[in-house]
């Protein structure tokens, strides 16, 4: 088996991960780059909508503090003050180095970078480059890893940790591409594998991502985990053809007039929000439209009408432009003239991988992670916006710490059993017969969806731990290749479907109370004595679920939590 070697090994070629890796080698350490996707593929590029920063270039009473303000209390109150902090300082600095670098930002007339609304925000915060602003960030950090010629491979799939003495010391891959094995060799490795979306049937990431590859290797190691129930969902996704299902549409439809109705004709959100309508908060939609369906009141394929028909051909084309042409590729239907069919999908995965944001040390040795594999930055629900400048800020700050961690290392021996053991169970698959496991991943996809999606209810959450109990004990059917097999692939992701779904159910389950995306119908009230984070930690094939004391916030960015948001609910 082939052996690479780098001091730094970073898993996940996202945003998260590219900018980790540039830091790293602008420190003076040898960095290797791996990820699943091709280059410039990663999920990062389905970001549309912005990156907060608070420049004040279009509100100049905008500041740190203020965006700090804004994500605690959309966050729930339950983030990781230091980490927000932390974000909300440093954001700024990210954006213009992003700009610096080559990042098109849209600008103002007077030269400056133009900011938008996003919702929940006291002020415009969000940089954009039109509605491709995650492409165009990623582009960028490729661009400048490329330019200091980082090393990278992509299309292997790691499916496990190496280790040794304690610590973390490489990882385990499969190319998938000529079905090889290939053996990581490193002083640190970083998880940076993004989120684990594709848990729920309906996900706004693509099929064959946010599987909770990085949730799972981590979990293996017996790593410490946080507010995994908190996973967001956007009121707003496709619902047909199956291809298309839960593909995001864009919260800038109803930012520009876009209306909500149900079956019957009835425009439904004057039920639950009758000020702010459609532009309410996104769980409130959400549940909103997930009320009106349970209820009767939905379209055959389980979703609502959202119509912005009114509007004239041409300013949609200008103003909505990958929606017109997303409803006309997929469904072949002109939303200048027909409505769009919606229900929700689920968009964001706020808990994960416990981290110390400011080291990004996991509570394995030798462990760190960033990005969307995560917890804690977000709290309960994540403020649009957020995620683009969370990638950078600590993409940075990680990567510089671990750079500085890795100079005083020296390489530990790989053990040769563990990767013989390893190897062996991926080939054990192969030589099995049973289901095919592309079928598994949907039936649990499906699971999740019911019985733990928007609103959530202790009985059903039960009977779904039990159906993935039953769910695991499946043999697979893959086929013995090892190259280019999608069955394969689809195996290794079942296998990290299962501690990253039952984590997710221990957690709400242990959660009594609703607070920001976690609504359960039985506990529907936010309790004062839950103003906690929710710990797992897997001890002797079991999770031990726990509580852990949220970290007080500042007074200097307390006390805008009075202040009045404008109603303002735009973009992602
Ligand atoms: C439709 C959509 C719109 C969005 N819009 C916005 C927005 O406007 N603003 C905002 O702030 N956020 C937005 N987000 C969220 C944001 O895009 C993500 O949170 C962010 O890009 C995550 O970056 P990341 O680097 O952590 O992970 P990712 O970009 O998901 O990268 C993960 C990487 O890990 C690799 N990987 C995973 N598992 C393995 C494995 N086993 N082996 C090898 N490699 C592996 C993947 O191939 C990939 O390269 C949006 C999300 C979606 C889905």
């Amino acid at each position: 088996m082939k052996i690479e070697e780098a001091d730094v090994l970073v898993i996940g070629s996202g945003g998260a991960g590219l900018r980790a890796a540039i830091e790293i080698h602008d420190s003076g350490v040898d960095v290797l780059v791996v990820g699943k996707c091709a280059k410039r593929d990663a999920h990062t590029i389905l970001a549309t909508g912005g990156i907060n920063a608070s420049l004040g270039n279009m509100d100049s009473q905008d500041s740190w503090q203020l965006h700090a303000a804004d994500t605690i209390k959309d966050g729930g109150h339950i983030n990781d003050t230091d980490a927000v902090l932390e974000l909300c300082k440093n954001a700024p600095y990210a954006v213009r180095e992003l700009e610096k670098w080559g990042t098109s930002f849209h600008k103002e007339k007077n030269g400056k970078i133009s900011q938008r609304f996003f919702g929940a925000a006291t002020y415009r915060r969000a940089c954009f480059v039109g509605d491709v602003t995650g492409k165009a960030i990623l582009n960028t950090l490729v661009d400048q890893a490329e330019k200091r010629k980082i090393n990278f491979r992509s299309e292997v799939y790691i499916f496990s940790l190496l280790h040794a003495n304690g610590k973390v010391n490489g990882a385990l891959g499969l190319d998938i591409r000529n079905g090889k094995f290939v053996i990581f060799h490193a002083k640190k490795v970083i998880l940076a594998t993004g989120g684990h979306s594709r848990m729920f049937a309906r996900s706004s990431s693509r099929f064959w991502e946010n599987n909770g590859d990085g949730i799972s290797l981590a979990y293996n190691l017996g790593a410490r985990f946080m507010d995994m129930e908190m996973f967001q969902f956007h009121p707003t996704g496709m619902v047909y053809p199956s291809e298309a299902e839960g593909v995001l549409v864009t919260e800038a439809v109803r930012g520009e007039g876009g209306i909500l109705t149900n079956t019957k004709g009835e425009r439904f959100m004057d039920k639950y929000d009758k000020e702010r309508m459609e532009l309410s908060a996104r769980d409130i939609v959400a549940r909103a439209i997930y009320n009106e369906v349970q209820e009767g009141r939905g379209t055959t394929h389980g979703g609502v009408w959202l119509d912005i028909s009114h509007k004239p051909k041409s300013y949609i084309l200008k103003r909505l432009p990958k929606m017109y042409d997303q409803f006309k590729k997929f469904v072949g239907i002109d939303i200048s003239k027909e409505k769009m069919e919606v229900a929700p999908t689920a968009h964001y995965s706020m808990g994960g991988i416990y981290t110390r944001q400011a080291t990004g040390e996991t509570s394995v040795p030798g462990l760190f992670a960033i990005g969307e594999v995560t917890s804690g930055v977000h709290g309960a629900n994540r403020l649009g916006g957020n995620s683009l400048a969370e990638i950078v800020v600590f993409g940075r700050i990680i990567g510089k710490n671990v750079a500085r961690q890795s100079k005083k290392d020296s390489f530990i021996p790989i053990d040769d059993n563990l990767i013989k053991k390893e190897v062996g169970k991926v080939i054990a698959i192969t030589k099995q017969s049973g289901k095919n496991p592309i079928d598994l991943k949907k039936e649990i996809q499906k699971v999740m969806w019911k019985d733990c999606g928007v609103v959530r209810e202790g009985k059903k959450m039960n009977q779904a731990l039990s159906k993935i109990d039953r769910l695991r004990r499946y043999n697979l059917h893959t086929g013995n290749n090892l190259k280019m097999n999608e069955k394969l692939i689809a195996a290794l992701d079942v296998r990290n479907m299962f501690p990253t779904c039952e984590m997710i159910l221990r957690s709400a389950l242990f959660r009594k109370e609703s607070r920001g995306a976690h609504y359960r119908s039985d506990y529907p009230y936010t309790k004062r004595e839950w103003k906690n984070n929710v710990v797992c930690l897997p001890e002797n094939n079991k999770i031990k679920v726990s509580t852990r004391p949220v970290t007080p916030v500042p007074k200097y960015v307390s006390r805008h939590f009075k202040d009045k948001n404008p109603s303002h609910h735009l973009l992602e």
